[in-house]
């Protein structure tokens, strides 16, 4: 199975996170084999596009979580709040937060210990910066970014985790990783999660490629075996690109069929 998921950011409101999750519903139309779809529309426009995707395949999740249950935590919302709203999944540490909101790898750790508690599926964000990539130390990064994200973790049997390697300088910038660059990265993070995780079932660890990822990338980063999907940003909030996206996700799929 190939996963898509359509990060939106703070680029829409609730009336158009409603069309934007009519539209994406409409890509999947007609469609014999479709990806696994997933969208993360802005807190306020949950519940509202909730009720646009009851009785499809499509799943929704939340673009940030709080490592809390509930209590004086002023403006944050907790994973079991989201569960009430239909939420099944939760971006945790995208380099936007931990770069914005200056999120470590501690909080990423106590976040994803809670979403996992509360039966939410985590896809934690991971990657490196331009400096480390042009340093060569970035398979470094990655390694003991996995390592403080998943410190005490242990996954049951009927837990899914996604990892999605984002390096910084590919988000929003229009330069996606190449092909190459991306498996080298991705075969990495298979390893060193199977060191973590022994004899885990291959389904419950998926790592997604994230980074300036549209219509005319998506093929070929997806018809690779270690590129597990992709999580997509700008081109989410673009119906008309991200429906070439899924397309590019249907087709990998039915090719392998
Ligand atoms: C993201 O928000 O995770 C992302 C990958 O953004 P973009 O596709 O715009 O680079």
């Amino acid at each position: 199975m190939k996963t898509v998921i359509g990060n939106w950011k703070m680029n829409v409101g609730v009336r158009e996170s409603i069309a934007l999750a009519r539209g994406t519903l409409l890509t999947l139309r007609g469609r014999k084999v479709v990806p696994n779809l997933i969208i993360c529309p802005s807190f306020i426009a949950l519940s509202e596009v909730r009720k646009v995707i009851a009785r499809s395949s499509v799943s929704l999740c939340a673009q940030n979580m709080s490592w809390e249950d509930k209590g004086a935590f002023t403006g944050e919302i907790s994973s079991r709040m989201l569960d009430e709203v239909g939420v099944t999944h939760v971006l945790i540490g995208h380099s936007e937060r931990r770069g914005l909101f200056s999120e470590t790898d501690e909080i990423v750790n106590r976040k994803l210990k809670k979403a996992l508690e509360n039966n939410l599926t985590p896809i934690v964000c991971i990657g490196e910066s331009v400096e480390h990539r042009e340093e060569g130390g970035y398979l470094e990064i990655i390694k003991n970014q996995i390592a403080s994200a998943l410190g005490g973790i242990r996954l049951r049997s009927s837990a899914k985790l996604f990892i999605a390697y984002e390096p910084i300088w590919a988000i929003g910038t229009g330069k996606n990783a190449d092909v190459a660059q991306v498996i080298e990265v991705h075969e990495f993070i298979k390893t060193v999660l199977s060191d973590i995780f022994p004899g885990i079932k291959e389904d419950q660890l998926n790592v997604l490629y994230g980074g300036s990822v549209n219509g005319d990338n998506a093929y070929a980063l997806l018809r690779e075996k270690s590129i597990d999907g992709v999580l997509v940003g700008g081109a989410s909030v673009k119906i008309n690109q991200f429906k070439d996206v899924i397309e590019a996700a249907s087709e990998v799929l039915e090719a392998q069929e």
